[in-house]
C-alpha cells in the first residue's frame, strides 16, 4: 500500500459503500493509519491508496501516539451543512501545494464506525473542514476542483510537474497505465 499521488486515476473514483466490516478491513485501516502519519497528514481516504472503498480516516493532531484521536469514517454522507468560510488546505497526494477551500462552517455526518456501529457527530473547525476534504475524495473530488479560479492558476505550475513525473513513470513502467489502474479499482470495488 502508497499513498498515490495526482493524477492517478484512483483520485478521481467514485468508491463503491462498503459491505462488510472485517478483520482485513481492520488491517488496511490499520496500515492507513501508519501511512497517514509516516506522511505527516491528519486525513486518508482510501482512494489514496488506490482502494474504491467509501472509507476515510482521520486524526487532527496528526500524531501517532494520541491515538484516542483517530477517527475511522465508514460509509459516511454528511447530511446538513450550515454557513462558509475560506481555509487553507493541503493533500498528501498533492505534495508541497496548498490553497485556500470554502467549506461549509458546521456539518452533521453520519458514519459507522471500525465495530460497525452507526453513528452521528456535529463538526466544525479543523475536523469538520479535513471531513469534508475527505468526504469528496470518496466522490472523486478534489481540493483543486474546490479552489477559486486564480488559486487553482496558481498552483498550475506544480500540478504540471506531478503529471510531469507521473506520465514519466508510466513511461519507464514504473507505474502502469491508466486503463490497468482503472481495471485494479474496478476488480476491488466491495459487491
Ligand atoms: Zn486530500
Amino acid at each position: 500500500m502508497k499513498i498515490v499521488r495526482y493524477p492517478h486515476p484512483a483520485l478521481h473514483w467514485k468508491s463503491k459503500p462498503i459491505t462488510e466490516i472485517n478483520a482485513q478491513l481492520r488491517s488496511t485501516v490499520r496500515e492507513m493509519f501508519d501511512l497517514m502519519y509516516e506522511a505527516k497528514g491528519v486525513g486518508l481516504a482510501a482512494n489514496q491508496v488506490a482502494l474504491p472503498y467509501r472509507l476515510f480516516i482521520v486524526n487532527v493532531t496528526g500524531d501517532s501516539q494520541e491515538s484516542d484521536e483517530e477517527c475511522v469514517f465508514i460509509n459516511p454522507e454528511i447530511i446538513h451543512r450550515k454557513g462558509s468560510g475560506e481555509g487553507e488546505e493541503g493533500c498528501l497526494s498533492f505534495p508541497e501545494m496548498y490553497g485556500h477551500v470554502r467549506r461549509a462552517e458546521e456539518i452533521i455526518v453520519e458514519a459507522f464506525d471500525l465495530q460497525g456501529r452507526g453513528f452521528e457527530i456535529t463538526l466544525e473547525e479543523m475536523l469538520g473542514r479535513v471531513v469534508q476534504h475527505e468526504t469528496d475524495h470518496l466522490d472523486g473530488i478534489l481540493f483543486i476542483d474546490r479552489m477559486s479560479e486564480s488559486a487553482r492558476r496558481e498552483l498550475q505550475p506544480k500540478l504540471d510537474d506531478l503529471e510531469t513525473v507521473y506520465r514519466r513513470e508510466q513511461a519507464e513502467g514504473v507505474c502502469p497505465a491508466d486503463e490497468e489502474l482503472k481495471k485494479r479499482m474496478k476488480d476491488l470495488e466491495p459487491s
